[in-house]
C-alpha cells in the first residue's frame, strides 16, 4: 500500500470515523484531539439514510439505531399550523434498519470513541499539530507533547474553523456567516413523534426531532431579527429563545414554555464552508467540515463526513499511488459534498427571504436523495 501509517487531527464525527474506516483497512494511524476530554456537545443530530449507510459498513449503525430514536420522515406546518406537507417519508439505506435516526450527540460520540479505541489507533487526546513540513516521501508532524513522527497521508478532520485549512490553503478559505443563528435544546419527547415536525416561520423553522424513547431535541434555525446582536451572552439564552418562539403556536407554543435553564441551551451563528476542489496539497488531506461545513438545513454534515472516511479507506485500499488514492477521493466527493453544501444553503435563503422561488421541503428532500446515491 503506497499509504501505510496516517495522521488523523481532530477527534469529531469525521475523524473518528476516518480512524476506524483506516483502521479497517488495515492502515496504521494516529488520531490526535485537542481537547484533552472527550465532550460530544450535549444535543441530537439526525443521522439520515446515508450516513446509517456508511456507519453500517464500519459495524456501528445497529447500535446508533438501537441507542436512537427512528425517524421515518418529515413533516410540516406554517409556524400558525397550516399543514404543508404530510408524511414526506424517506426510504430505508439499509434493510433492518430505519429511514433515519436521531440519536443524542453524547451517544454517538461514546459509540464512535470506542470504536476507534478498539480499532488499535494510538490516540492521543490534549494535543495539537505544532508543525507540518512535507517532502517528496512524507509527511514530517511535530506535535505540542513534543513527539515527531512522518506519515505518508495527514487527514485534516479539524471541523468548520479548521487550523489546518488556514495553514494548507490560506486564511481566504474560512467559514462564512450565512445569516442565521441555530438555537437547540433537548427536551422530553412528545409522544407519537416519529418524524421531523418542522415549522415554517416568518425568519426561520422550527422543528422537532425524537433522540430517545423519552428524549427529542428543539431546533430553531433563524434569521437574527433586526437591529438583534448575532452573539449573544450565555446569561439569559432561555429567555430571547422562548421570546423568538412566540410567533409559532402547535406543539412549539407549549414546548417552549419547558425551555427556562439557560444552561441547557444551545445558541451560535450558522457558518458554512465549501473549499474549491481539491481537498489536498501534496500529502496533506482535509475532510468533514474542515473540507465541507454545510449549514444543518438537510441534517446532512456529520453524514458527509462520515461518508469521508469510508470513501478515503475505500480508495487507500486499491493500493494505488497517494495523488491517485487523493483523486479518486475527490472524484467521489466533491459533487457530493458541494449539492449539499448548497442545497442545504439554498433554504436557508428562503428563510430569510420568502419571496424566493424556493420550496425548501422540495430542496430538503432533493439533497435527501442526492444523497442516499450511491458512493
Ligand atoms: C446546529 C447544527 C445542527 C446540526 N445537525 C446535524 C444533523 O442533524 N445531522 C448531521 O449529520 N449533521 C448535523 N450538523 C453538522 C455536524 O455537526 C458536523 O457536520 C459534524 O460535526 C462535522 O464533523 P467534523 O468531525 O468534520 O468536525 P467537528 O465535529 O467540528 O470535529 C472537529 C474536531 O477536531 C478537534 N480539533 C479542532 N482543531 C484541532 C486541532 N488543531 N488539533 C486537534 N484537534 C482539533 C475539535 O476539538 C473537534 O473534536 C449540525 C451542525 C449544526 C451547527
Amino acid at each position: 500500500m503506497s499509504v501505510r501509517r496516517v495522521l488523523v487531527v481532530g477527534g469529531g464525527i469525521g475523524g473518528l470515523s476516518a480512524t476506524i474506516a483506516l483502521r479497517r483497512a488495515g492502515v496504521e494511524v494516529d488520531l490526535i484531539e485537542k481537547n484533552s476530554e472527550w465532550t460530544g456537545y450535549g444535543v441530537g443530530i439526525i443521522q439520515p439514510g446515508n450516513a446509517l449507510r456508511a456507519l453500517d459498513g464500519l459495524g456501528l449503525a445497529q447500535e446508533c439505531a438501537a441507542q436512537g430514536h427512528p425517524i421515518l420522515g418529515t413533516r410540516s406546518w406554517t409556524a400558525d399550523g397550516a399543514t404543508l406537507l404530510q408524511d414526506n417519508d424517506f426510504p430505508a439505506a439499509v434493510p433492518g434498519l430505519p429511514p433515519s435516526n436521531g440519536i443524542t450527540r453524547r451517544r454517538l460520540h461514546d459509540i464512535l470513541v470506542a470504536a476507534a479505541e478498539d480499532s488499535g489507533a494510538d490516540i492521543r487526546t490534549g494535543v495539537t499539530a505544532s508543525a507540518v513540513e512535507q517532502s517528496a516521501a512524507e509527511v514530517r508532524v511535530g506535535f505540542s507533547d513534543g513527539r515527531r513522527r512522518g506519515y505518508d497521508l495527514v487527514v485534516g478532520a479539524d471541523g468548520l474553523y479548521s487550523r489546518l485549512r488556514d495553514e494548507i490553503f490560506g486564511t481566504h478559505h474560512r467559514a462564512k456567516f450565512t445569516g442565521q443563528v441555530a438555537w437547540r435544546v433537548n427536551l422530553p419527547r412528545i409522544p407519537g413523534l416519529d418524524r421531523l415536525w418542522m415549522y415554517r416561520g416568518s425568519r426561520g423553522t422550527a422543528g422537532f426531532v425524537p433522540l430517545a424513547p423519552d428524549l427529542m431535541y428543539l431546533l430553531t434555525i433563524e434569521k437574527v431579527p433586526d437591529s438583534a446582536p448575532v452573539r449573544l451572552p450565555r446569561k439569559g439564552l432561555a429567555a430571547v429563545y422562548r421570546e423568538r418562539l412566540a410567533e409559532y403556536g402547535g406543539p412549539v407554543a407549549h414546548h417552549r414554555e419547558l425551555v427556562r435553564d439557560d444552561a441547557e441551551v444551545l445558541y451560535r451563528p450558522v457558518d458554512n464552508v465549501l473549499l474549491p476542489a481539491p481537498w489536498y496539497r501534496g500529502r496533506v488531506l482535509l475532510i468533514g467540515d474542515a473540507a465541507h461545513g454545510t449549514s444543518p438545513h438537510c441534517g446532512q454534515g456529520g453524514a458527509q463526513a462520515i461518508e469521508d472516511g469510508v470513501v478515503l479507506a475505500e480508495e487507500i485500499a486499491k493500493q494505488l499511488p497517494v495523488e491517485q488514492v487523493l483523486d479518486g477521493f475527490m472524484r467521489r466527493r466533491f459533487e457530493r459534498c458541494k449539492t449539499v453544501v448548497e442545497g442545504s444553503e439554498r433554504i436557508g435563503r428562503w428563510e430569510q427571504d420568502h419571496s424566493l422561488d424556493i420550496d425548501p421541503d422540495a430542496a430538503a428532500f432533493e439533497v435527501t436523495m442526492a444523497a442516499m446515491a450511491p458512493l
